[in-house]
C-alpha cells in the first residue's frame, strides 16, 4: 500500500475510538473488589521500617524479615496511634502495657530460630503482634496474658486476621501451659527477675528460650537446653514492662 498520511491518521482515529468504545471504563468501581487487592497504604511504611531499623541493626534472617513486613503492626496498635505504629520505638496498648519496638520483635524472633515444625510458646501476649509474627514463622503458637481484656483483645484481633494456629490463653504465664508442653521455643516478652523454672522444664531438649531477664537493668537472655542441662547466653541489655504474678490461690 502507497504511503497515505491522511488515510493513517484516519485509521489511527478508527482505532482509538474502537478502543474507547470496547475498552474497559476508566473509573473502575472498586467497592466490590476483594480485600485483598485493594494497595495496603501501610505497605511501604513497614518496608521503610524492615530497612531502615531492623535490616539496619543486624537482623538477617530471610523468614523473619517477611513476617515483618506482612503482619499489618497498625492494627495492633490503640487506633489514635496507628500513625505511630511504624515508628522505631515501643508504645503503650492500654492497662500500663506496651507492644515492643519492631526492632525487639524482630531481634528475638531471630533469636529464637523458629520453623514451620515448631510449638512455641510465649508468656506476655500483650497485642498480640509478636503472637502474630510468631504464627507466620512457626507450627502452632500458644501465647498467656495476665490481663484479661488484653488477651481477649488480642485473640479477637488474630482470629479477625486469620492466624489459625496461634491460641490465646488468659492466665499467669509463669507456669507456662503444661497440659501443651513440651515446648521446642518460648519466648517471654515481661521481664521476671529470674528465669522461670517451670518454663525451662516445658522447654525440650534441643529447644530455644529468648527472655529479658532482671529488674531495673534487663538483659536478653537466649537458653538453651541441652541432654546435660541448660547453655545461657546473655546478649543485648533491653526494658520490657515488668513480668508480674498472679496472687497465690
Ligand atoms: N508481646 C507483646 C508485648 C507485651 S508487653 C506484644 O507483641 O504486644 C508484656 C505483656 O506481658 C503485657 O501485656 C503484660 O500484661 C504481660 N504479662 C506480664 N506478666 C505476665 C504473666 N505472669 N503472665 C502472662 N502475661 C504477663
Amino acid at each position: 500500500m502507497p504511503f497515505n498520511p491522511p488515510l493513517l491518521v484516519a485509521l489511527a482515529a478508527l482505532a482509538s475510538a474502537l478502543a474507547l468504545a470496547c475498552g474497559r471504563p476508566r473509573a473502575v468501581d472498586v467497592t466490590n473488589e476483594p480485600l485483598t487487592q485493594t494497595p495496603d497504604p501501610a505497605t511501604s511504611r513497614r518496608e521503610a521500617m524492615v530497612r531502615h531499623q531492623i535490616e539496619a541493626r543486624g537482623v538477617a534472617d530471610a523468614a523473619v524479615l517477611a513476617a515483618m513486613r506482612r503482619v499489618p503492626r497498625h492494627l495492633f496498635v490503640p487506633p489514635g496511634l496507628a500513625d505511630e505504629a511504624y515508628a522505631d520505638s515501643p508504645l503503650p496498648i492500654g492497662h500500663g502495657q506496651t507492644i515492643s519496638q519492631p526492632y525487639i520483635v524482630a531481634y528475638m524472633s531471630e533469636a529464637l530460630q523458629v520453623g514451620k515444625q515448631h510449638r512455641v510458646l510465649e508468656i506476655g501476649t500483650g497485642s498480640g503482634y509478636q503472637a502474630a509474627v510468631l504464627g507466620e514463622l512457626a507450627g502452632e503458637v500458644y501465647t498467656i496474658e495476665i490481663v484479661a481484656p488484653l488477651g481477649e483483645q488480642a485473640r479477637a484481633l488474630l482470629e479477625r486476621l486469620g492466624y489459625a494456629n496461634v491460641h490465646v490463653r488468659v492466665g499467669d504465664g509463669y507456669g507456662g501451659w503444661p497440659e501443651r508442653a513440651p515446648f521446642d521455643r518460648i519466648i517471654v516478652t515481661a521481664a521476671p527477675d529470674h528465669v522461670p523454672p517451670p518454663l525451662v522444664e516445658q522447654l525440650a531438649v534441643g529447644g530455644i528460650m529468648v527472655l529479658p531477664v532482671g529488674e531495673w537493668y534487663q538483659e536478653m537472655v537466649t537458653l538453651t537446653r541441652t541432654t546435660d542441662g541448660v547453655v545461657e547466653r546473655r546478649t543485648i541489655p533491653v526494658r520490657f514492662v515488668p513480668l508480674t504474678r498472679s496472687p497465690a490461690p
